[in-house]
């Protein structure tokens, strides 16, 4: 029975592997025609400024929404984009669509919009990534000190080849910054000597905020990266009090749904229209 058993277990286990291997070459071959088809779009979350609430940019993030198989998250189909390089391509329209429309806004009374694009690492080795960047910025007229690249903690493993690739998008006049900065492979010493420009603190070093309590860890890192002569900025904040706690450790930007959830063009244009300083009456 005993061995029945073993057996059995083992065809759950493989059926259930299956099913998630299967899962994952159907999102493979139906990302391929993602794009050609319109099921991609971006949207915005807005990037304010803590001590005012004004916005001074937004984050272009991916959405993808499939006819049958419905909304897909991108937690769930970057990496399967990433296993099989298609994030390259993807990135690319990525940035593209994000440059084209932060040059609509600029020139439609908000010239001061900074755009913050997720750039996998796949992307950020490419040989010609600089120069994709370069051409995208071209044709799309979009100046380059207004455009944020966010990259992740995974580039530090290969510290030189990556350096030499942010010295190129800082002599671009791009700006860098580290993503969810904290949950990854981060040296203090490393961090020191890398051209960035910004951390982003992560959410769940936020989520540490609570109502009574403090977070020693968020404080620190505030005070790492503000040493360190760097923009930081919070993300996922969802409460009052957590920003302003953050006010009080003088995190200069921040990030959430006490702001705004991302949001489709429009959406964000009626945002930018009121930009809702009123969150802040209690925070000064
Ligand atoms: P991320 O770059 O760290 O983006 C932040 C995520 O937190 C977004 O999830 C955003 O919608 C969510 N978020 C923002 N504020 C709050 C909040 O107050 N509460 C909560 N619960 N969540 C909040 P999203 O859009 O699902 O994206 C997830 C991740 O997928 C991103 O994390 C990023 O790593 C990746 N991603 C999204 N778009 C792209 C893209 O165009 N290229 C690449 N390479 N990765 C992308
Ligand atoms: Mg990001
Ligand atoms: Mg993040
Ligand atoms: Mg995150």
């Amino acid at each position: 029975v005993a061995k029945e058993n073993g057996k059995n277990n083992y065809q759950f286990f493989d059926s259930e592997l299956n099913e998630i291997t299967a899962r994952k070459m159907k999102l493979d071959t139906e990302l391929r025609r993602a794009i050609k088809r319109n099921q991609l779009t971006l949207v915005y979350q807005p990037k304010v400024e803590l001590c005012t609430g004004k916005t001074i940019g937004m984050e272009a993030l991916l959405r993808w929404n499939h006819p049958q198989l419905g909304f897909i998250s991108p937690v769930e189909f970057i990496p399967v984009a990433e296993e099989t390089a298609q994030i390259v391509n993807i990135g690319k329209w990525v940035l593209e669509t994000a440059c084209k429309q932060t040059k609509i806004w600029h020139d439609s009374g908000f010239p001061y919009l900074c755009v913050s694009v997720n750039v996998s690492v796949l992307q950020f080795r490419q040989h010609d990534f600089v120069d994709k960047v370069k051409t995208v910025l071209e044709t799309t007229g979009l100046s380059p000190e207004f455009l944020e690249l966010e990259i992740t903690e995974s580039i530090m493993q290969n510290v030189n080849e990556s350096k030499v690739v942010l010295h190129k998008l800082r002599d671009l006049g791009v700006k860098t910054s580290i993503d969810d900065f904290g949950t990854g492979y981060s040296s203090l010493h490393i961090l020191k000597e890398l051209p960035i420009d910004t951390i982003k603190i992560d959410k769940t070093f936020i989520d540490d905020i609570d109502e009574h309590a403090h977070s020693a860890m968020v404080k620190t890192i505030v005070d790492l990266g503000l040493n360190l002569n760097l923009n930081v900025v919070a993300e996922g904040i969802e409460y009052q009090y957590q920003a302003h706690a953050l006010v009080g450790y003088k995190c200069g930007y921040g990030q959430g749904y006490l702001f705004s959830k991302p949001a489709n063009p429009v959406e964000f244009e009626k945002y930018l229209a009121s930009d809702n300083r009123s969150f802040f009456k209690h925070v000064n």
